[in-house]
Order: C-alpha cells, then sequence, then structure tokens
C-alpha cells in the first residue's frame, strides 16, 4: 500500500534557471540540494505542506535525466508515492507482474531507499516507491 505522494520529479536543464520559477510559483525557497553521483543528478527540493517537489538536473549525458530531456524535453519525469515497507512493496508488484527497475532498493536523494517501476508496465508513468531511512 502507498501512503501518499511523497513528490513530483521534474526534469531540468538547469537547477540555477528553474530554482526561480518554482521559488516564484510555490512562494517558498528550496530546502535542500543534494547530488547524487550514482545517478548522475543534482536535485533540489522544495515543499509545501505534506507535499514536495524534486528538480532533477543532469551532470552527465549518462544520467537518465538527460536522456529524458532529450527525447521528451523537459517536465514532470515521475511520480514518487511514499511505502513503509520497501521490500515488502517490491515484492508484491514483482509477484502481480509489474516490471521493476531495479532489484534492490537503492539510496536516492533525500535520506530514501527507493526503487522504480518501469514506465511499460504503469501506463507510461515512471513510479518511484520510496521509504525513509530512520
Ligand atoms: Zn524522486
Amino acid at each position: 500500500m502507498q501512503n501518499k505522494i511523497e513528490h513530483l520529479g521534474i526534469a531540468v536543464k538547469s537547477l540555477e534557471n528553474s530554482q526561480k520559477v518554482f521559488q516564484d510559483i510555490l512562494g517558498v525557497d528550496a530546502y535542500k540540494k543534494e547530488s547524487v553521483e550514482s545517478e548522475f543528478v543534482n536535485t533540489l527540493f522544495f515543499k509545501i505542506g505534506e507535499s514536495k517537489i524534486e528538480l532533477l538536473e543532469p551532470t552527465s549525458e549518462q544520467s537518465t535525466i538527460h536522456k529524458f530531456i532529450e527525447k521528451k524535453g523537459e517536465g514532470i519525469h515521475h511520480i514518487a508515492f511514499d511505502v513503509t515497507d520497501i521490500y515488502a512493496e517490491m515484492q508484491r508488484l514483482q509477484d502481480l507482474g509489474y516490471t521493476l527497475l531495479n532489484k534492490e532498493p537503492k539510496k536516492g536523494a533525500d535520506n530514501k531507499l527507493i526503487c522504480f517501476i518501469h514506465p511499460k508496465s504503469s501506463n507510461g508513468v515512471l513510479i518511484e516507491l520510496c521509504q525513509e531511512i530512520k
């Protein structure tokens, strides 16, 4: 079961250029900037109420965010759901026939264990499961 939408991930070419846009729209400053070197991205987080927005900027052409922007342009990249037990949730969805992009949870930004569901098995929407690391 998913607890709530944890964040929306938005692919951007440049955090520097996009930061102001989201600050203007949301009316708050970003609260965290973090690089995830294993994924070749820099991230910037905004929070309004319980909802978060994660901006993702590629740091290399190897980055999946770079490939996404090349193909589709900037925009919404994924929806992340908060889960209590990511291992159980991965097993449950795998048993239902969904394709997971990683076999084991990975360490993501914002102190989370994460796993992605292949968009081919979820109506074209890239879904991230994430569990807070306690
Ligand atoms: Zn995310």
